[in-house]
This record gives C-alpha cells, sequence and structure tokens, in this order.
C-alpha cells in the first residue's frame, strides 16, 4: 500500500503520525511511505532520518495526498485540507466528529474512508488510542501544578515535595481514571501528600492497592471535597463521564475555602472543565487567576511534549497502521472488531451511530 504522512497544520501541532521507527516496519513489509518534508521535525525526527528508513520525502501536503492510499495523521483535516482529500481514499486521524459539523459533511462530501483513532475499542470499553493521551497528559498536569505553586509564577511559593524538615504539600486529585493514576502517581514520586478522589470504589480500590504510601483514596462527594480544599495545595481536575460535559466538582462558591495561590489544573477542560471557573487556555497563556486561586486550563496539554507525545501516540496506532496497510481497511475492520468501531463514515456514509445522531443525519 501507499502510505502518506502530512505534515499537521493545526495550529500549535507538532506532533507526527510516524516515526521513522514506524516507517521501517511498513517498508520492510513491501509498504511504499511518503513523508511531507519536515513533518517530523518538530517530534525530533529530521527527513533524514525517514530517508534513512526507507520513506520518500514529497515537498507539499498536495503531494502527499495526490499519491497515498492511506493517510496517517494526528488531528482532524482543516478546511485547507479537505479539497485535498480523495474518493476512496482511507484517513487514520483523531476526527472527533460529533464535535464538528462541517468536518463531517466535508469528510462524507469527499467519498474517502474515515477511521477515526478516538472510537478504536476494545471489547472491555478501553479507548487503545486515547489512553496514551491521557497518560501524557496526566504526567503533565503535575508537573504544571508544580510549576505554578511557585511565587513568581503566582502561587503561593510552595514546594512539592517539601524538604527534610519541613512538610510536604498537599495534591488532591479528582477521578482516579488514566489521567488522574499518571498525575497522582507523579506527584506521589516528587513526595507530596496526595488523595486521590473518585466516585467508582472498585477504582479506589484498585488504586488503593497499586499506589505508594503516600496516595490515600476518597471517595468523592462535595462534602469530602469541600474538607480538603482549605489544606490541598494543588488540584487536578481529571474526571470523565463518557458521552457527557464535566461535571462542575469545584464551584465558585468553594473556591473561598482555599488558600490564595493554591492552584487548580482543569485536564478535564476538553470535556467543558470539572470547576465552575474554568475556560479554556492555550500553552502561549496557560493560566489566569479566579478569585485569587490560580486555574491551569489548556485543552491540548500533550502538545508541550511532541517528542514524547508522538511516540506514545504511534506506539499505540502502528498495530493497526500495519494491519490496515498489510489488509486493506475492509479485511483488517473484519478480523478486528476493535479497530472497525474506529469506522466513522465510509464513503459519504457515516456508520458511527453517535455522530449521526449529533447531527440528526441517517447512519
Ligand atoms: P478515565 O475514564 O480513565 O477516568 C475518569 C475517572 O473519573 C473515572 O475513574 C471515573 O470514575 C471518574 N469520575 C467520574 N465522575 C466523577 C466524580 N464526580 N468525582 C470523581 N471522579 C469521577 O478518563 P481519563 O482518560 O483519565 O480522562 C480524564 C479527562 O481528561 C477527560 O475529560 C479527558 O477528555 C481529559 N483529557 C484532557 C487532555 C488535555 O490535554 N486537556 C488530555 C487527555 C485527556
Amino acid at each position: 500500500m501507499i502510505i502518506g504522512i502530512p505534515k499537521e497544520i493545526k495550529n500549535n501541532e507538532n506532533r507526527v503520525a510516524l516515526t521513522p521507527a514506524g516507517a521501517k516496519e511498513l517498508v520492510t513489509r513491501g509498504h511504499t511511505v511518503y513523508v511531507q518534508h519536515t513533518a517530523g521535525e518538530n517530534s525530533g525526527f529530521p527527513d533524514a532520518a525517514y530517508e534513512a528508513a526507507g520513506a520518500q520525502i514529497l515537498p507539499t501536503i498536495g503531494d502527499i495526498y495526490k499519491i497515498a492510499e492511506m493517510i496517517v495523521k494526528v488531528k482532524e483535516p482543516i478546511a485547507t485540507e479537505y479539497p485535498l482529500v480523495r474518493k476512496g481514499q482511507l484517513l487514520f486521524t483523531y476526527f472527533h466528529f460529533a464535535s464538528d459539523e462541517t468536518l463531517t459533511l466535508a469528510m462524507m462530501k469527499s467519498g474517502s474512508v474515515c477511521l477515526a483513532y478516538e472510537t478504536v475499542e476494545n471489547p472491555d470499553g478501553i479507548l487503545p488510542l486515547l489512553i496514551p493521551m491521557s497518560e501524557v497528559a496526566g504526567r503533565m498536569s503535575t508537573q504544571e501544578g508544580a510549576r505554578f505553586l511557585e511565587k513568581p509564577q503566582g502561587g503561593k511559593g510552595i514546594l512539592l515535595g517539601g524538604v527534610p524538615g519541613v512538610k510536604p504539600a498537599k495534591v488532591l486529585v479528582l477521578g482516579g481514571g488514566v489521567v488522574g493514576h499518571s498525575g497522582a502517581l507523579m506527584a506521589a514520586g516528587m513526595g507530596a501528600d496526595v488523595t486521590i478522589a473518585d466516585i467508582s470504589l472498585p477504582r479506589l480500590r484498585y488504586l488503593d492497592e497499586v499506589m505508594p504510601a503516600n496516595v490515600k483514596t476518597l471517595y468523592s462527594s462535595t462534602h469530602n471535597i469541600e474538607q480538603e480544599l482549605p489544606v490541598t495545595d494543588l488540584v487536578i481536575g481529571a474526571v470523565l463521564i463518557p458521552g457527557a460535559k464535566a461535571p462542575h466538582l469545584i464551584t465558585r462558591d468553594m473556591l473561598r475555602l482555599m488558600k490564595k495561590g493554591s492552584v487548580l489544573v482543569d485536564v478535564a477542560i476538553d470535556q467543558g472543565g470539572c470547576f465552575e471557573t474554568s475556560h479554556p487556555t492555550t500553552h502561549a497563556d496557560p493560566v489566569f487567576e479566579v478569585d485569587g486561586i490560580v486555574h491551569y486550563c489548556v485543552a491540548n496539554i500533550p502538545g508541550a511534549v511532541p517528542q514524547t507525545s508522538t511516540l506514545a501516540l504511534t506506539n499505540a496506532t502502528l498495530p493497526y497502521v500495519l494491519k490496515l496497510a498489510d489488509k486493506g481497511w475492509r479485511q483488517a475492520c473484519e478480523d478486528d472488531k476493535s479497530l472497525a468501531l474506529g469506522l466513522n463514515i465510509v464513503e459519504g456514509n457515516i456508520v458511527y451511530p453517535a455522530v449521526a445522531e449529533a447531527f440528526e443525519l441517517p447512519c
């Protein structure tokens, strides 16, 4: 198969969908890989590394779309890419169709086959192509929280791990899923006094077993959160109710329970945020203050660490890319039901019910 890797053109997107190691795997299996000039540069992979792996470099994004049978990307195509997408072409990337009607209609019109990373789903309900980014965002949430607790950054000026003779900071993690677990692990590793709150008792039992001794678990209720806030320095918001907006676990009124200069990191901001006072921010201007409390609400946290994020994402996507290249999308999806759930639009028709429902279109 002919595989094309365009350079991402969405604002501030520095990841690339295939590493030179991935290109080598494909080439070894007899496939042809075209990579757009400088596509991997911001992730630490120069053109020469792809060429050494057997891929060929093409100068423009148009060249890639023109020649490739399968396009592998990171983010959904943006408007300038719509006319480049060809009938019958396979696109494997994050799409998030349900939140973008224009994109949905454009991809239907293109006649392409759209396989979305975010809806590939294992039989146990796990979303294998979303997990790596949650792992990155969770780890980053602690790193950023520690940074903004520093006085020159607007925080109260407390060191997460403390020092001998001085108590460590207290971290409250709301939601003990992939993000929460990763964030808590980092905070615990830095020596903080960590509490994870969740509404799932099986999840709390699991965390209680696997986490180090400086991590405690707590049932998530408004009462329990209110009890914690006066003594908490950093709150990481990491809740998810699938398919729904995040609940506001900390209201504006509850901010007065916290000490000035405390930090809220709202990782769930991409689902609306789990603090009432949150609004999305960017890496260029990541924080704002409400009632003396620092809010960090970057909607695309993994974008700050493209080298790590690219490797984490491609580790998860490559096995599927190989299947699609070896078998073609029809056979690959017939053989792998998890992958088949990634099909959202096939040659003009929506085949993923939630996307059709979002825009009252037939499925
Ligand atoms: P997950 O499903 O693994 O975990 C969510 C957890 O929240 C579950 O354990 C669930 O029981 C818990 N929960 C639900 N309601 C709760 C409540 N009221 N109180 C406490 N816990 C509650 O999800 P995840 O992969 O960890 O993702 C968490 C959030 O982070 C999602 O909103 C996701 O979209 C977001 N995210 C954001 C970024 C970013 O860059 N901002 C990156 C990755 C993920």
